[in-house]
């Protein structure tokens, strides 16, 4: 899931926590801009806002920024992203920018979550290693690594040559069965 924020009017403000000098949508308004009057900060959820890797600022019903979410801070009783918008280019941002709101719910509530279908690549799972922690790629860095070798060591005697020669017969072995079939073939 995504997390949509959508901004107010412009307004000037004083003493603001994130050091901002307006909050709120203007017309022409930056990416950037979009992203700082948007981030924060809002009375919602901090576990769930900090679950999120991504962020779309909504002004006058259209999508004006797409953030990174790297992580949040309390604000008082508000809650504040941190982040930066992203450049153009990234897939996400380049779907869903000036895109109409993607929360339809009927709630006045400037917070809402919704599903970007581009950001599954970049969501944060399991790493395949086992290791408990948590990943947007398949494994952590070294992770991999580290994978194979236990399974070197628990099923091939610690011998990296018996796990290759394993894999060059299993290989060979398919290869030939696929080859068979294929003859089989009218
Ligand atoms: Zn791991």
């Amino acid at each position: 899931m995504a997390i949509r924020l959508k901004l107010g009017n412009y307004e000037t403000v004083q003493g603001d926590p994130l050091g901002r000098s307006f909050i709120g949508y203007f017309p022409r308004m930056t990416e950037t801009e979009a992203w700082e009057a948007g981030r924060g900060v809002w009375r919602m959820n901090a576990e769930k806002a900090s679950r999120q890797r991504f962020a779309v600022i909504v002004g006058e019903g259209h999508i004006r920024a797409v953030g990174e979410v790297t992580g949040v801070t309390a604000q008082g009783d508000r809650i504040a992203l941190e982040g930066t918008a992203l450049p153009s280019g990234h897939p996400v941002r380049d779907a869903w920018l000036g895109k109409p709101d993607p929360v339809v719910n009927g709630s006045q509530n400037p917070v809402g979550y919704c599903e970007l279908p581009e950001e599954k690549e970049f969501l944060y799972r399991p790493c395949a290693c086992g290791c408990d922690e948590n990943t947007d790629r398949d494994f952590l860095p070294g992770h991999d690594v580290r994978a194979i070798q236990a399974r070197v060591r628990e099923h091939f005697d610690s011998s990296p040559l018996k796990f290759i020669q394993w894999v060059d017969d299993a290989l060979t072995g398919a290869a030939a069965i696929s080859s068979h079939t294929a003859d089989q073939q009218p």
